[in-house]
């Protein structure tokens, strides 16, 4: 606007260029919805072309792809399904048994939160989702992205769905430099329009296959891209430099020790307090985990193969489960978190003392660790642990 309040000819022309982008924005839908028509991957969740998609499928689905990929969770929802083939009979499972199958999936408040939808569903909706985004964001566990999903897919809502791979496509369509996660608003509303008001799943669906299989993080496949000739970052060539990205803060260290007790075949295990990290799971027990070095040993080197830890290691043994000749085995467990580098010490030790089971923990045999809720980080202090057993811990 100009100081008299008269339209200038900059203000008219950027309305004009957004009005026009806007316009291009639902001419996407078409040829994008005839591309998936002849693309689309095909996918265990997925419902076949005619079929109305299950919203238990699409939930079960949603949920495990959370930070996880496609070929990881095959296996893992193929088990779900075959075990609890719809939301009832997943509501009625006990939790550590949905605990356990979900072992080595990650993200371990999904599970919990996974088995507290089912039995909302279960008991406040009579086994029926709610169709609304509203309605499915009351649940547990269900934010805004998988209530657009879930809305959009099982119900044909004109539901916006912006996962990783539909980002990197707006952001690309629109030539968004601002990067993320400063343009995460940004994106959603370009997102939104370019939604359509018909075919909302598949639409929704399209677009993260585009972003998987076409536009691709790296080298972007525009030639054979259905909407090239609308996209801004194609025609100023800077599809590879999007979406731009704020630096990423250094991952620190966490150190710890932990540590494997045998008895006669069984191994030493506790569970991990509900909330918080691998919340619910089994563990090794072990110290605390944190970025100071007290809970790292230092290491007696002139004792050659007998390596005796010593200096700190009367702390670390402090958190040993019981007294034992603890034997520090050479070499660190390392696993790395969404925030952090963890790395570990394993001692281990044999015992004839029956520790009681209790909150404690609990003696679990070893050839029924790896069907234990046991998080990936401990299947790696087992394989450590006890190397010739290593097969044993990998869960199947
Ligand atoms: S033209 Fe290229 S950069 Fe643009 S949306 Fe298609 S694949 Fe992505």
């Amino acid at each position: 606007m100009t100081d008299e309040g008269i339209p200038s000819e900059d203000w008219y022309m950027s309305t004009k260029a957004k009005k026009a982008k806007e316009i291009s924005g639902k001419a996407a839908a078409a040829p994008l919805l005839a591309w998936y028509d002849k693309h689309a991957r095909v996918l265990p969740w997925r419902a076949q072309k005619g079929e109305r998609a299950d919203p238990y499928v699409v939930w079960l689905s949603e949920i495990m792809l959370q930070q996880t990929t496609v070929a990881t969770v095959g296996p893992y929802f193929k088990g779900f399904l075959k075990r609890w083939p719809n939301v009832e009979a997943l509501a009625g499972a006990p939790q550590e048994e949905v605990m356990k199958a979900w072992a080595g999936l990650g993200y371990y408040s999904r599970a919990r939160n996974l088995h507290a939808c089912a039995k909302a569903v279960s008991s406040v909706h009579g086994g029926k989702f709610p169709d609304t985004v509203e309605g499915l964001e009351r649940l547990p566990g269900i934010g805004p992205y998988t209530a657009a999903a879930i809305a959009a897919i099982a119900f044909g809502r004109a539901a916006t769905v912006v996962d990783g791979n539909v980002e990197r496509v707006v952001a690309r369509l629109f030539e968004i430099e601002t990067p993320l996660p400063a343009a995460k608003p940004e994106i959603r509303e370009k997102a939104r329009t370019l939604t359509p008001e018909a075919r909302t799943g598949d639409f929704a669906q399209a677009m993260m296959d585009l972003g998987a299989t076409v536009c691709t993080p790296r080298s972007p496949a525009c030639n054979r891209c259905p909407i090239n000739d609308l996209c801004d970052a194609r025609a100023a060539g800077t599809q590879d430099l999007l979406p731009a990205r704020a630096p990423k803060k250094p991952r620190p260290t966490r150190r710890g020790a932990c540590f494997w007790l045998m008895l006669d075949g069984h191994v030493w295990l506790r569970r991990r307090p509900d909330k918080g990290l691998l919340g619910g799971m089994l563990e090794v027990p072990g110290t605390p985990w944190d970025e100071r070095d007290c809970h790292r040993t230092v290491i007696d080197l002139s004792q050659g193969e007998n390596r005796a830890p010593r200096g700190v290691a009367g702390e670390v043994l402090d958190h040993a489960p019981m007294a034992a000749e603890w034997r520090l085995v050479p070499g660190l467990v390392e696993h790395t978190f969404t925030h952090f580098h963890l790395e570990l010490e394993v001692f281990t030790a044999t015992t004839r003392k029956k520790l009681i089971p209790g909150r404690e923990g609990m003696w679990v045999p070893l050839e029924e660790v790896a069907g234990e809720a046991l998080p990936t980080v401990m299947r790696k202090v087992a394989a450590h642990a006890m190397p010739e057993a290593g097969p044993l811990f990998v869960k199947r």
